[in-house]
């Protein structure tokens, strides 16, 4: 028999919402009622992939982005929690929360734990203002899972950091004011690989950029690669320490995994089959429901307890991965019971609109398991957290 001790503690507390939480979601339930009555089922269906500057502005306008950070930056210093309660509305209404969903999520909240008071007062307010979006530039191609094998690099000049590589899977960068991009600024010690990687803001008007987007099966074209040719960076774009970017990326990742997005991204197919089962309901239906909605109960728990880990302070990595992992695995087995319970399948063209959103969500879905880090991934850090290798 072999015992297996834990390597990282995994635990949820479980989380409650604050009392004025209440009011809040009251707020951003007329907010959406208000701004987004109209808006089509299969753009609904894009959830957290869909943009609109437009709406953006109008969150921030409402104190919806930034919601966690000083005032002095723009931000309400309200709590995770809070927070919480305005992300779930907005993904369970469908809304277009793309164009500043990576710097609200991950860029803001990088830059005040590791950015200088400078960045900060230069680079929060237009975020919160919903007018500067921000993407993620860390894959690379053949550098994806093994991400400290990356090969983009700088090297120090006098103008700054000249850069030279490229980058791929980009999200949303074709839209986007900033990149945060993960540089190697040391050669490679193949004793310590996670060494000498640094973080940089870069302008992505900069000469010698080229974006590239890349169309996915959906027909969508949501990422990108990304080409750098000499592009200099000056050096007061390096986000927190040369050469430590290893450590400074790890933080980010509990903020990435673990949210309400990790579940709810096929929200709008559970309604539109609800609405396709409830013209002739019968017990298989019901119990194929009930089913989906326990677990989505279970994972909506499990997330919002990370998000009260995260409001005391803790980094709960570990408890993050499973939330993605079976939010994830959530997610892809809906357009199969869709098709159990319907006995339709996905047509792309036409059809009505839980057609068109099963359509939409069987292709898109297949990427839920990739995106932020694989399966295979996420489940080897479960499995090294419970000291299973
Ligand atoms: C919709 C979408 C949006 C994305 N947006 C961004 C973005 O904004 N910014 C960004 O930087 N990246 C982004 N990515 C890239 C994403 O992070 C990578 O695709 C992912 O990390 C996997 O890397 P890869 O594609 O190179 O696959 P690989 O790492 O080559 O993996 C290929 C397969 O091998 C498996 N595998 C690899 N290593 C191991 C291992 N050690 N053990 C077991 N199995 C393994 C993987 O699980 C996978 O199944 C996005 C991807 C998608 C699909």
């Amino acid at each position: 028999m072999i015992i297996c001790v834990p390597m990282e503690d995994i635990h949820f507390t479980l989380g409650t919402l604050p009392t004025q939480s209440n009011v809040l979601r009251t707020q951003v339930r007329n907010f959406l009622v208000e701004y987004l009555s109209d808006y089509p089922s299969v753009k609904r269906a894009q959830s957290w992939s869909g943009s609109d500057r437009a709406f953006s502005k109008l969150m921030g306008a409402n104190g919806f982005i930034g919601m966690t950070w000083p005032k002095k930056y723009g931000g309400g210093e309200r709590s995770a929690l809070e927070r919480y309660v305005m992300l779930e509305e907005m993904l369970a209404a469908g809304a277009p929360v793309a164009a500043h969903w990576i710097a609200d999520r991950q860029s803001g909240p990088l830059l005040l734990n590791f950015g200088t008071e400078v960045q900060r007062q230069r680079f929060l307010p237009p975020i919160t203002r919903g007018e500067s979006y921000f993407c993620i530039g860390m894959s690379e191609p053949n550098s994806g899972s093994d991400l400290a094998s990356i090969r983009t690099h700088g090297k120090h000049t006098k103008k700054g950091w000249r850069i030279n590589g490229s980058k791929i899977w980009t999200s949303k960068a074709n839209i986007s004011t900033y990149m945060i991009a993960l540089i190697r600024t040391r050669p490679q010690d193949p004793k310590n690989r996670h060494e000498g990687l640094s973080q940089f803001l870069i302008d992505m008007k900069t000469p010698g950029i080229t974006i590239r987007p890349i169309q996915n099966m959906a027909g969508e074209k949501m990422f990108n690669e990304i080409f750098f040719d000499d592009v200099i960076v000056p050096d007061n774009m390096l986000v927190g320490t040369e050469g430590g970017g290893w450590g400074q990326v790890t933080t980010e990742l509990a903020f990435e995994r673990s949210g309400p997005e990790r579940y709810l991204s096929s929200i709008q197919l559970i309604y539109e089959l609800i609405n396709e089962l409830s013209e002739n309901p019968t017990e298989r239906s019901a119990i194929g429901i009930g089913r989906l909605i326990a677990h989505l109960g279970t994972l909506r728990q499990m997330s919002l307890s990370i998000a009260s880990m995260l409001e005391a302070g803790e980094s709960p990595n570990l408890a993050a991965a499973l939330v993605k992992e079976v939010g994830g695995g959530f997610e892809q087995e809906i357009p199969s019971l869709a098709y159990e319970l319907t006995g339709r399948v996905p047509l792309l063209a036409d059809g009505n609109d839980f057609d068109q959103v099963m359509a939409y969500i069987t292709q898109v879905s297949r990427s839920f398991s990739l995106r932020g880090g694989t399966r295979e991934i996420m489940r080897g850090i479960i499995a090294r957290g419970l000291g299973l290798r």
